[in-house]
């Protein structure tokens, strides 16, 4: 164990609320070597095939691979996990993401012919994608190991380079760092510096082209206002408040198999976790039954916990004393106006364990039911009709992810295509994030911009527009000088051609013929 000094920010487990080490944050002076670092190493990037940079990312996903279990164990001693959650939603989706674009990158970074209209006829466009230059990537606490790697792979695939500044709670000090130096991966084309907002604010200060930030609202909020200082333009991947709408006919075994680890996987602190959960009247009473009885079997994370077994554990703990401190205020609000806790409730005296928790008697007055609760538990509400439902999912500030459980496909894609998110299940809570074929991101208060999926990795490209036309004699009719001769044929083009009323396709052929010599005649002498 380290000493701490006054500026140290420590780390903790929370498991056993034990102190790990502590990080300093970044000076200055090194942040801006870091990106003296950046700026020299990326015309390299750039000068690489796609191609040769897949190489470069498929090492750290061998690497990854190999060492798996200890680097799943380094995860789960500063988040708090189960080991399951860890792997699944951490090393699982690193290595399938880089699998995925493994492939898919070459194909969507490859500069694209596109149509060029009859009015241009002779020339030629083109959309070349190019790196952007550095980015900066700013994880969350939650998926310290996945919001570091993944964005910076899709960055580093489009060309760029990248600096990461992990969050100081869960930094995984070295583990970064370790991944890509041993498995062989390009020196300084990802590079991490540790430190709080203060740390996060002197990275913006050194300008990078571009910042992809997950993390809160509120945080998103201040990025963005300091990035507009000096016009960086952001992703913004914030919170959300999802909604998980169900109806009557669904298997209410399956379903709440569904909602229980929508609710509580990685101790219910997922951006796109079940945070509120609409249940149709006519199967309220036993799906909530069905979900206390259930919800009370699992295996919650304790002080002894043996992390390196897979089974000691199905729900992980709180990785955070402020969050839990939110938990617990949302659930004394929702209990104050009048709401039952069916089970769990509160945490395990004087530490982070945290045990699943159903509540009812719930109503958009509580803040569990508006504001991200970001814990392990799941409230749940009574709806009538198809409509109710919609209407309660849509009334919130945030639109991130959410799902609706039915049998029936069509009434499912109906209620899923009126709720306003960025991401939405049928039948399943947030697998949209185990597709990497699929766009990510929020809308409303969740933020904008989408990682994975094409729009993904062109989002760290500059989509380039580029004309070809050839050289010769042509003098385009556009051209000076402007006459009333040139004006006319323009005039024509937009009657023959483009007007439903008067196109004639004779008048504009001739046209045509016509424009195509009358810059040669009408010219500048
Ligand atoms: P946070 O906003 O507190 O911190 C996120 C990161 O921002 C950290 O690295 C932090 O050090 C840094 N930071 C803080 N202040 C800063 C500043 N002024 N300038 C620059 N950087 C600054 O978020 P968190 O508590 O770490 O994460 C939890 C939140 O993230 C939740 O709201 C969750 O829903 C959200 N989240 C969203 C997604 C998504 O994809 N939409 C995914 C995971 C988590």
């Amino acid at each position: 164990m380290e000493t701490a000094t006054d500026t140290a920010i420590d780390v903790i487990n929370p498991i056993t609320k034990t102190r790990l080490y502590a990080i300093e944050e970044t000076p200055e002076q090194t942040v801006a070597e870091v990106f003296d670092r950046s700026r020299k190493i990326q015309p390299s990037i750039r000068k690489l095939t796609v191609k040769q940079r897949v190489t470069e990312v498929l090492r750290i996903k061998e690497y990854i691979i190999d060492n798996r279990e200890s680097i799943l164990t380094r995860i789960i001693e500063e988040t708090g996990k189960s080991r399951v959650d860890g792997f699944t939603s951490e090393v699982f989706e690193i290595i399938d993401v880089i699998d995925v674009f493994a492939k898919l990158a070459p194909k969507f970074l490859k500069n694209r012919k596109v149509p060029t209209p009859l009015v241009l006829i002779g020339k030629k466009s083109e959309i070349w994608y190019e790196p952007l230059g550095t980015i900066l990537v700013i994880p969350p606490w939650n998926y310290p190991l996945y919001q570091a790697l993944v964005p910076s792979i899709m960055a580093f695939l489009s060309g760029n380079a990248v600096v990461v500044k992990p969050s100081e709670v869960t930094p995984l000090k070295g583990l970064v760092e370790d991944i890509l130096e041993k498995s062989g991966f390009m020196k300084n084309a990802i590079q991490v510096v540790y430190g709080s907002g203060v740390t996060g604010i002197r990275c913006i200060d050194a300008r990078p082209d571009k910042i992809h930030f997950t993390g809160s609202c509120r945080t998103g909020k201040k990025i963005m206002a300091h990035a507009a200082q000096h016009l960086i333009p952001v992703d913004l991947e914030l919170g959300g408040k999802d909604a998980a709408i169900v109806f009557d006919d669904i298997n209410i075994e399956r379903t709440v198999n569904g909602i229980m680890w929508g609710g509580y996987t990685t101790g219910g602190q997922s951006c796109t976790s079940v945070e509120r959960c609409y249940v149709h009247t006519n199967i309220f009473d036993a799906f909530v039954e069905m979900l206390t009885d259930r919800s009370k079997k699992l295996r919650m994370s304790h002080a002894e916990r043996n992390i390196e077994d897979p089974e000691d554990c199905d729900v992980g703990c709180v990785t955070t004393e402020f969050q839990l401190q939110i938990i617990e205020g949302h659930i004394a609000d929702a209990v104050a106006k009048g709401a039952k806790v069916l089970c769990g409730g509160s945490r395990e005296a004087g530490t982070h364990h945290f045990p699943p928790t159903v509540i009812v008697g719930v109503d958009h007055s509580m803040e569990i039911m508006t504001e991200e609760t970001f814990g392990p538990v799941i409230p749940v509400m009574r709806f009538e009709t198809e409509e109710e439902a919609i209407a309660l999912a849509n009334d919130s500030v945030y639109g991130l992810g959410g799902s609706v459980w039915s049998k029936d496909i069509k009434r499912a894609r109906r209620a899923a295509s009126a709720i306003k998110t960025g991401n939405l299940s049928i039948n399943n809570h947030m697998l949209n994030e185990g597709n990497p074929n699929l766009p990510f991101g929020g809308i409303k208060n969740s933020g904008f911009g989408r990682y994975k999926g094409e729009a993904g990795l062109l989002t760290f490209s500059n989509a380039k527009s580029v004309l070809v036309d050839a050289d010769g004699s042509n003098i385009d009719p556009n051209w000076y000088p402007f006459t009333k001769g040139k004006y006319k044929l323009l005039s024509g083009i937009v009657d023959y051609l483009f007007s439903d009323k008067k196109r004639n396709w004779l008048k504009f052929a001739l046209v045509g013929l016509k424009i195509d010599s009358i810059g040669k005649k009408e010219k500048l002498n």
